[in-house]
């Protein structure tokens, strides 16, 4: 088959919704660049058809930049002794949350390093004044915990919890996260679903050692574990970590990797990640004309924002208000528009 027949048939399947298998996937994702545009149009009609053109958007305060954990990737692993380190307290959390209210934005997504410090009586505690206090519908990421902190969480009031995968190669995840499961991961996002969190898994594209065949296994795991939100952007490598100097600019594959996601999962919700637009200026706009339709606006205030230094030249510095008026303006220039409802994942958009 010619290549351009084999590009129609594949984009084609997966546009009416049909499975592919991985095999499938990985031929996808391997066709030549000038098959992109094609791959990304398909997706962005599926996008439009099962979610709408509205982009919703989740404020993020990243609350704490203590960590535990040491990952080989991250700017906030234990080891990285040159990060100014810092937590914010209950009131200053609450105080910002109130901010993420006062711009309308539906959702706050409270992001952490894993630090216990925040015990599960703390974060029970905050996520039930940030209900009666503010209203938001409250979105947790904070690594993995135990079956009865998450259950905890719950019952206290979060509504969603975010626990990428990272990636779908267990020797690959082994190495990345000395000391971690794969299966553990697994089990968290497994035990989410089950309590009723709505779920979100994703990857990071780029990571060293990663096939084409890995990039389709985390495309089957987003499938199967029936993520509702998927969080799939590039890796950047961060100056501090033993990863330093790995370069990834590929943001054609990241955009691939979104579309497909789009195109085999149907309705989620799928953020246009701050590490694409760090990857590359118009990465965020691309990624919410290949399938995305989430932005996550940093409410973080602005004496900690620099030091969540996950991976340097993170973008979205400034007011999270003048954030979002950029991002009106950006949004408008392809002929979107800011819902400031919850964004649920939705069975059918209409
Ligand atoms: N500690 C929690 C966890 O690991 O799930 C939440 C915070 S962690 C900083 C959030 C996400 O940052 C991770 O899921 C990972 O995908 C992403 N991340 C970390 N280092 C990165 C890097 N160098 N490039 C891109 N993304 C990165
Ligand atoms: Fe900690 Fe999460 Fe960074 Fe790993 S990715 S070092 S768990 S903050």
């Amino acid at each position: 088959m010619s290549l351009s027949r084999l590009a129609e048939k594949l984009i084609t399947k997966a546009h009416d919704g049909n499975d592919l298998s991985r095999k499938e996937i990985v031929e996808l994702l391997s066709l030549p660049a000038k098959y992109s545009s094609d791959l990304f149009a398909a997706a962005d009609k599926v996008r439009k058809e099962q979610v709408g053109d509205e982009i919703f958007l989740r404020g993020i305060i990243e609350f704490s930049n203590y960590c535990e954990r040491n990952c080989l990737y991250c700017g906030l692993r234990k080891s990285n002794s040159k990060l100014s380190r810092y937590r914010m307290v209950e009131d200053e959390i609450i105080a910002t949350a109130q901010e993420v209210k006062k711009s309308r934005v539906p959702t706050v997504v409270l992001q952490s390093g894993e630090d216990s410090f925040y015990d599960t009586e703390t974060v029970c505690r905050l996520i039930e004044r940030i209900c009666t206090e503010t209203d938001l519908i409250i979105t947790l990421s904070l690594g993995e915990r135990s079956y009865d902190d998450f259950k905890a969480f719950q019952q206290a009031g979060a509504n969603r919890y975010l626990l990428k995968h990272e990636t779908a190669d267990k020797d690959i995840y082994h190495y990345l996260r000395p000391g971690c499961k794969w299966e553990d991961r697994l089990q968290c996002l497994r035990w989410l679903k089950e309590l009723g969190f709505e779920t979100g898994t994703g990857n990071m594209v780029g990571l060293p050692g990663q096939t084409l065949e890995t990039l389709a296994n985390d495309l089957l795991v987003m499938k199967l574990l029936n993520a509702d939100m998927l969080g799939i952007g590039p890796f950047i490598a961060h100056p501090g970590t033993p990863l330093a100097g790995i370069d990834n600019d590929d943001l054609d594959q990241v955009l691939r990797v979104i579309a497909a996601a789009r195109l085999i999962t149907r309705n989620t919700n799928i953020p246009a990640t701050t590490a694409l637009a760090t990857l590359h200026p118009q990465g965020r706009l691309q990624a919410l004309q290949a399938g995305a339709n989430v932005v996550m606006p940093d409410f973080t205030p602005d004496i900690y924002k620099n030091r969540y230094d996950i991976y340097p030249g993170r973008k979205d510095v400034g007011s999270a208000q003048d954030i979002i008026n950029k991002l009106e303006i950006d949004f408008q220039s392809i002929g979107r528009f800011i819902n400031y409802s919850a964004g649920y994942r939705q069975t059918k958009y209409h």
